[in-house]
């Protein structure tokens, strides 16, 4: 497990320092950002492996979006898992490590952004945005970068919040689908101001 070389300069306040950096190749297409790290990962230092990896990769990529993880960039949001109870990420923790993500944004490239659950949707669409509202629809973006490079970027329930509410799956599932039509060109799933 390496130490984050970072961690002093970008004043995080963790005091683990297994990082577990984003994998994928690069530049990549479609980028996929969760929230942090969980104990799997943290021992392993991969993001999204063992089960939550799994499922990611079976069920919600390649069954339900069609998309083979190997075409895609896997990473978190914050780069360290929070504690032993896999608490939600800080903002102090996320304020460090969001300058990582922008980094990484910038070499990876991607045009298809899906950003796993509500803290990763919220750094990258804004404080205030709520899931329920704007998951399963495609943003499209312009200015992250400093020259015309657009993206899409599309919200996704985080595949957890169907442990503890299984009446989510549905939602969880169809999300996922939707991601799929939007790296493939279809508009029906694109976010429409009147509906
Ligand atoms: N594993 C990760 O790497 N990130 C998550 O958000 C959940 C599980």
């Amino acid at each position: 497990m390496r130490p984050c070389a970072e961690h002093d300069d970008l004043g995080c306040p963790m005091t683990r320092i297994n990082r577990v950096n984003g994998k994928g190749g690069v530049p990549c297409d479609i980028m996929l950002i969760g929230e942090a790290p969980g104990k799997t990962e943290d021992k392993k230092g991969m993001p999204f492996c063992g089960k939550s990896g799994s499922e990611l990769t079976h069920l919600y990529l390649a069954k339900r979006a069609q998309i083979d993880r190997k075409n895609a960039y896997v990473t978190n949001l914050v780069k360290c898992r929070t504690n032993d109870k896999d608490r939600d990420p800080n903002d102090a923790e996320i304020k460090a490590c969001g300058v990582l993500l922008m980094h990484e944004l910038r070499v990876v490239r991607p045009r298809f952004i899906g950003t796993i659950g509500r803290i990763s949707t919220q750094w990258l669409l804004g404080g205030t945005s709520r899931m329920e509202k704007i998951h399963g629809f495609g943003y499209g973006f312009q200015f992250l970068y400093e020259d015309d490079f657009g993206y899409l970027v599309m919200p996704l329930y985080h595949p957890a919040y169907g442990l503890h509410n299984t009446s989510m799956m549905r939602h969880i599932m169809e999300d996922w689908t939707r991601f799929g039509k939007m790296v493939r060109g279809d508009e029906s799933v694109m976010w429409r101001a009147n509906g």
